[in-house]
């Protein structure tokens, strides 16, 4: 047999080898995942990670192979094992489509578990509706967007924030949800670290987990308002880290950071040359002082917007995304290949959309909050004051409180709440959305608190 032979035959059966200590490797987490669930544990171990991470890093050393393709690799056994012990977290979701389902056999529910403001979309998108036939926004288009519209978000971005930004800093993407997606699977690749700020809206993780990449969670608690700690974000980078994920004011706990803390974060971001995804599309929804990333002018970052919740156009699947044109360019071909372009006949409407004046929607929102509050307030809830968008993330603070059995245990009684664990390792958590009118919050309210009394 030739020497080339010889070698491609040892090849093979490394391969075959590896292959088949991945199985085990696979079914012993598969066990594990067992325990920790019986044991009522989560499925990241941070500690235990870290301590194996440094391990792979010595045998690299040892044997002389590069940590980080190492480390690559450790990262996707760890995110295998993640999959493997997932079992499928309830969400809004999970309990919006049971609360649909019960609402076509006749039952009526109160919807507070989803983030769907209530509110209709301007006129300005009714008239834009009847106008488009006839104006013929109705082709294939660009696959970065329309460039009229790009230019007027460009302008309006340029104008709501002081900035100067052109159009080529802007792709329209269906909903910011595909923004976030583009960013994450085009910017990183498999085995990078993406860092997001737990409690966290969901799709951070799922879009994290879908590329390949691993996911660094930093939990932030109730007790310390939700602050993130910035030494446990400095221990979390290493060599893989690319990317840091920002949701202020964040869905689900209503916050806005300090100031002094964003500015660290993104301090800590450019030393270590990281993405910033910045996801602001609740920036309409702030009760106090915000700062949008875009104030920093740093080259690698990435700010997500939607129509969803400013202009209530949830069901037209508009959004955008403002970074620098590299990026853009990357994202842009992703959307290329996958959808093509954002419906134009959509995208006329957000144009026209742009015209109307939908500041009065915050103002409404922040008032049935501070009823919300006062409400929550008074049955024992405890939760920080959402300093923005639309939502309460409340602890109940009962022995064994779980979170999703109660949230389907009150929509038997025609009531739908969002469970804390959709958002991180938040059981004793309920997230409650404020996008009804407040007589039917109210209603909502009086039921939750007759179901918590009746568990005393
Ligand atoms: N980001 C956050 C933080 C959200 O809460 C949501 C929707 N709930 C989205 C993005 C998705 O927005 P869109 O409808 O624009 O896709």
């Amino acid at each position: 047999m030739s020497n080339i032979d010889q070698l491609r035959n040892r090849i093979d059966e490394i391969t075959l080898e590896m292959i088949k200590l991945l199985q085990s490797r696979i079914e012993i987490a598969k066990e594990i995942g067992e325990i920790k669930k019986n044991l009522g544990k989560g499925i990241t171990d941070e500690t235990r990670e870290e301590n194996l991470r440094s391990k792979v890093i010595s045998v690299c050393n040892e044997i002389g192979l590069d940590d980080s393709i190492g480390t690559k690799l450790l990262n996707f056994l760890l995110n295998e094992s993640v999959k493997v012990q997932s079992t499928k977290n309830q969400t809004h979701l999970t309990i919006f489509l049971k609360a649909k389902t019960l609402e076509e056999q006749g039952k009526n529910i109160i919807h507070m578990e989803v983030g769907e403001p209530d509110f209709q979309p301007p006129t300005e998108v009714k008239n834009a509706l009847e106008q488009v036939y006839d104006q013929g926004f109705i082709k294939y288009g660009q696959a970065k967007g329309l460039p009229q519209f790009r230019a007027a978000l460009a302008k309006k971005t340029a104008e709501t924030y002081g900035i100067s930004i052109d159009k080529e800093k802007i792709l329209v993407s269906p909903g910011a949800r595909f923004s976030v997606f583009l960013a994450i699977s085009t910017l990183l690749t498999p085995g990078d670290e993406i860092i997001v700020i737990e409690p966290a809206w969901p799709a951070y993780k799922d879009c994290t987990l879908n590329a390949g990449v691993k996911l660094r969670a930093i939990k932030t608690t109730l007790e310390n308002e939700w602050e993130p700690n910035m030494d446990e974000i400095k221990n979390a980078i290493n060599s893989n880290t690319k990317m840091i994920v920002l949701n202020y004011p964040n869905n689900p706990t209503g916050k806005i950071l300090p100031t002094k803390i964003q500015d660290d974060i993104i301090q800590l971001a450019i030393k270590n040359d990281l993405y910033v995804l910045s996801d602001e599309i609740y920036s309409q929804y702030c009760y106090k002082d915000w700062k949008s990333v875009l104030l920093y002018n740093y080259k690698k970052s990435i700010v997500t917007q939607s129509f969803s919740k400013s202009h209530a156009m949830t069901g037209f699947r508009i959004g955008y995304a403002i970074a620098n044109p590299e990026i853009i360019d990357k994202m842009a071909k992703l959307q290329a290949l996958s959808l093509t372009n954002v419906s134009e006949p959509i995208q006329f409407v957000a144009l026209q959309a742009l015209k109307a004046d939908t500041s009065n929607n915050s103002n409404i929102m922040k008032s049935r909050l501070d009823s919300l509050t006062e409400k929550a307030k008074e049955i024992g809830l405890e939760f920080v004051k959402p300093d923005g968008s639309m939502y309460l993330f409340a602890k109940v603070k009962k022995d064994g409180f779980d979170g999703t059995k109660f949230a389907n245990d009150l929509l038997e009684h025609g009531l739908a709440v969002a469970p804390g664990e959709g958002f991180g390792d938040y059981r004793d958590f309920i997230r409650i959305s404020a996008c009804q009118d407040k007589k039917k919050l109210m209603e909502g309210m009086a039921i939750l608190d007759t179901i918590l009394r009746s568990k005393d």
